[in-house]
């Protein structure tokens, strides 16, 4: 595997592979991150993945600082999962002191964790922008773990004429239904043994739905039992799967999506409606 940190090292690298699939990561790589490797490389191009932790899409009260860094260990799960290329830019290298252009994804981030964090979907696409035009790929691999994320970076690749296909990859979750998330670390035991609630209650509302109960008081529902398991439910919500926008009855493709505190984490996921 390739190791490029410089923007010169990068482009010898990509001199010598040819055309690539992409996986960028935050690091603190999960099974999670190695579904989205393994489904690039069965694409059937040498892959590329990104390790930056992206200032610019955590909020001033967020956990950028102490968001878990593992390089050696990410190294390592990389080589073995098959990758040919890992990019590991500074973050200089990424936003040199002179650059002044950033990019707003308009509509698909109006609501839910774009307005639960300004500007976090900016940062998003700032960067995934930054990065296909330093990787160049063919395609480039995102979580359905953060369904929005996938919706903007379709939108932004799209609107900006990238010929970057983007291709979802199903949530890889824990045994016991959890979605795994690099910030799974922080939680405490019996936050970790209350937080598989989320996806259990999203997958009963999601049938319940599907088999005819009312949508409004399904999801009030959801929020009460997200609240006895003793998380703060930030949003709950059926929404048009690709616009984002909240539906008041099931119109297919409908996606469920929730956020919830959990003492001092915020876990996210979301099902599939029908
Ligand atoms: P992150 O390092 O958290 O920024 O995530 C990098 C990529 O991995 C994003 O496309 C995420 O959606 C994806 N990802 C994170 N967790 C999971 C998971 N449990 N299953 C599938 N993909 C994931």
């Amino acid at each position: 595997m390739i190791i490029a940190r410089t923007l010169e090292d990068l482009t010898t690298a990509r001199d010598t592979l040819g055309p690539v699939n992409f996986v960028p990561t935050m690091g603190a790589l999960h099974a999670g991150h190695l579904a989205l490797v393994k489904a690039a490389r069965d694409a059937g191009l040498p892959v590329a993945a990104s390790i930056f932790v992206n200032p610019t899409q955590f909020g001033p009260k967020e956990d950028f600082t102490r968001y878990p860094r593992d390089e050696i260990g990410d190294l390592d799960k990389l080589e073995q999962a098959g990758c040919a290329l890992a990019w590991l830019p500074h973050v200089d290298t990424m936003y040199p002191a002179h650059s002044t252009t950033s990019i707003h994804v308009a509509g698909v981030t109006a609501h839910w964790e774009g307005a639960s964090r300004p500007g976090h979907f900016d940062g998003v696409a700032t960067v995934v922008a930054k990065l296909f035009g330093q990787i160049r790929p063919t395609a480039a691999f995102f979580g359905e773990k953060d369904w929005q994320q996938v919706q903007v970076v379709r939108r932004m690749a799209a609107d900006l004429n990238t010929h970057v296909e983007v291709v979802p990859v199903p949530t890889v979750r824990e045994a016991d239904g959890l979605a795994m998330s690099s910030r799974n670390s922080y939680l405490s035991a019996p936050e970790r043994k209350a937080a598989p609630a989320l996806y259990a209650s999203l997958t009963r509302a999601a049938s319940a739905i599907v088999g005819g109960k009312e949508v409004a008081a399904t999801l009030q529902k959801t929020r009460q039992e997200l609240a006895q398991a003793g998380m703060v439910p930030d949003y709950v919500a059926l929404v048009h799967a690709h616009t984002l926008e909240p539906i008041a009855g099931l119109i297919r493709p409908a996606r469920l999506i929730a956020a919830a505190k959990l003492g001092t984490i915020r876990l996210l996921d979301n099902v599939p409606v029908g």
